[in-house]
């Protein structure tokens, strides 16, 4: 059997959603299909939760995401009511229930509560759609089979649970082709979880993992992996087979073609990935597998902006050492803060992470109690695999840089975006 993802963009519109279906009946094979919520609907979703939680006017997001799905069921069906389509209308009086209710007090609670309808609102379309165009497949719930712990927007799959569970429910008795969401699972007490934003490229290594699927195919709007984003990179070289290893590098430092924990449960069974363009799905794709034979290796470039800049001291003029730095790190964990690099000399320790409001404010607030901090905002983080010194020069000569690290395969700058 195979596994295929696709991702919001693949089914932003109309013609999205028929390119799909095309691409999945085209497979002739047993199947497991993974979708996300459509075009921007997550980042909508999104928006909905901060004005739940603030106790603030819902109607009018909620409605622009009601009028995103129900122009694309206008363009597929011609008509909004369609029995194939009782599943799409029951999850979105659901959402609406959940918005009638109190806020807990826990946001990432309410989050993935909220933010995973965008995939089931999505794989219900989808679903009705080739049903309604004569192909059989069936719709599942993910939450039902894909258990997690019960860290909320950052779920960690319970392996053992999930196997037996999904293993019961996808058995290709009577259907070739299973439906199902990207990104979200529920922990044991059903309670609803999301395992991070795009996350969808893990589910599907999930199941393909759970299912010892032949090969994996993430279906994106890029004909692969390439040396760099074409967004801003010019002229990008498609890489057409690349190691689990270095896969995980680069969506490690933020390649964000692929979710970091896609590649270890499938190089774990020797399952090959392959990411391919929706728009043109005869190209062969990039291939990531085991047996990469050594090769000439282009310099890989990956930019993650948003990133801040931590400094801390101790307040006694002491040295950093172990303890002080343990005690730092249960910080981080403790505020889920994500470290892309550190330094450290006898007095101070940097480090480079993600920017979020939300858990930088009650993080500093914490550090400042036991240390003197310092920050910057607005870096950006860029890292070169496979530098030579003649790129890194070409690359950040014209930079501010604020920390340069190089191992032997990988050179780091994080410098000030002006
Ligand atoms: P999905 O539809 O699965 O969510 P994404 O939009 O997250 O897919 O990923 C595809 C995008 O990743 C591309 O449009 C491209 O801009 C970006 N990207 C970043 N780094 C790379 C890279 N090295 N090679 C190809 N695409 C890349
Ligand atoms: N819809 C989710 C997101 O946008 C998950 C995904 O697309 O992978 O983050
Ligand atoms: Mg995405």
């Amino acid at each position: 059997m195979l596994v295929y993802k696709f991702g919001g963009a693949s089914v932003k519109d109309v013609a999205g959603v028929k390119n799909v279906a095309e691409i999945i009946r085209m497979a002739n094979q047993p199947l497991v299909v993974v979708v996300s919520a459509m075009g921007k609907m997550t980042n909508a979703l999104e928006v909905l939760v901060e004005k739940f939680v603030n106790r603030e006017d819902t109607a009018h997001v909620l409605d622009e995401i009601k009028q995103y799905h129900l122009q694309i069921i206008d363009g597929l069906w011609g008509t909004r009511s369609s029995p194939f389509l009782d599943n799409f209308y029951t999850y979105f009086s659901k959402l609406e229930n959940k918005l009638k209710h109190t806020p807990s007090l826990n946001y990432d609670y309410d989050y993935d509560r909220i933010v995973s309808y965008g995939e089931l609102l999505s794989t219900s379309i989808v679903s009705a759609w080739l049903t309604q165009t004569g192909f059989n497949n069936q719709w599942i719930d993910a939450r039902e089979i894909l258990r997690t712990s019960n860290d909320f927007r950052e779920g960690r799959i319970l392996w053992e649970l999930s196997e037996k569970l999904v293993k019961e429910k996808i058995t290709f008795g009577n259907c070739n082709t299973y439906i199902t969401q990207g990104f979200i699972g529920s922990t044991v007490n059903n309670q609803t979880t999301t395992l991070g934003r795009e996350g969808s490229d893990y589910t599907a290594a999930t199941f393909g993992h759970l299912l010892d699927a032949e090969s994996v195919t993430v279906w994106k709007d890029v004909p692969g992996v390439y040396n760099a984003d074409p967004r801003w990179f010019p002229n990008p070289e498609l890489i057409p087979e690349m190691s689990f290893r270095e896969a995980i590098e680069l969506a490690f430092y933020g390649a964000t073609v692929l979710h970091p924990k896609t590649m270890k449960p499938l190089q774990n069974k020797r399952i090959p990935l392959f990411i391919k363009s929706f728009v043109e799905p005869s190209l062969p794709g990039t291939r990531v597998h085991n047996e990469v034979p050594m090769q000439k290796v282009l310099p890989i470039f990956i930019r993650k902006q948003n990133q801040a800049l931590v400094s801390i001291a101790p307040l006694d003029f002491s040295f950093i050492v172990e303890n002080n730095l343990r005690d730092i790190f249960d910080i981080f964990t403790e505020h889920r803060v994500k470290v892309n690099l550190m330094q450290n000399s006898a007095m101070s320790f940097s480090v480079a992470i993600n920017y979020d409001q939300r858990r930088f404010e009650p993080m500093m607030d914490l550090l400042k109690q036991k240390y003197k901090v310092t920050y910057n905002l607005d870096a950006e983080l860029l890292t070169i695999r496979h530098y030579t010194p003649e790129v890194v020069q070409q690359y950040t000569g014209h930079c501010h840089i604020l920390v340069e690290q190089r191992s032997r395969n990988t050179a780091n700058f994080l410098y000030k975006n002006e």
